[in-house]
C-alpha cells in the first residue's frame, strides 16, 4: 500500500494514526552508523552538525534533512561532504563552477582550502574574461 493511500485510510479513521516522524527518527538513529572522523571538521564548515555528519568522506550527507550514506562529494562552499543526490541538486544552482566536486578520500584542511581557493580563482578568471 502506498503511503498516501495508507494516510488517507488513517485520516478516515479506519486505522489509528501512526506517528511517521517518530518512526523515521528511530530508524535514522538506529541506522546512523558511527563513522570514524579521520580529519576534524573544517573550522568554517556549515552547518556545524554534532558528531560526524557531513565530516567524513563516504559518511553521512551534510544536508540537515538528509541521512544518506556514501557522501563522496565535497562542497567547496560549506566544507562538508554530500551524497550524490544532494550534490547534483546543489550544483544545478551553482552556475559554471560547481560547488560540489567528487573526491576520493578524506581531505585535509589544506586540501579543503585549496579547493575553495581554486573555485574562487575560477570565478575571478571568468569575471575578468567576461
Ligand atoms: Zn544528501
Amino acid at each position: 500500500m502506498s503511503y498516501s493511500k495508507d494516510l488517507s485510510r488513517r485520516l478516515r479513521k479506519k486505522l489509528p494514526m501512526v506517528d511517521y516522524g517518530a518512526i523515521e527518527a528511530r530508524v535514522v538513529a538506529h541506522e546512523m552508523p558511527n563513522f570514524t572522523m579521520v580529519v576534524p571538521p573544517h573550522p568554517d564548515k556549515y552547518p556545524k552538525h554534532p558528531g560526524h555528519k557531513g565530516s567524513v568522506f563516504g559518511g553521512i550527507c551534510n544536508r540537515t534533512a538528509c541521512s544518506q550514506r556514501h557522501a563522496v562529494f565535497y562542497n567547496r562552499g560549506t566544507n562538508g561532504y554530500y551524497c550524490a543526490d544532494d550534490a547534483i541538486a546543489i550544483n544545478r544552482y551553482s552556475g559554471a563552477h560547481p560547488l560540489c566536486i567528487r573526491v576520493d578520500h578524506d581531505l585535509t584542511h589544506d586540501e579543503m582550502n585549496a579547493h575553495t581557493r581554486t573555485m574562487y580563482e575560477e570565478m575571478r578568471r571568468d569575471r575578468v574574461a567576461g
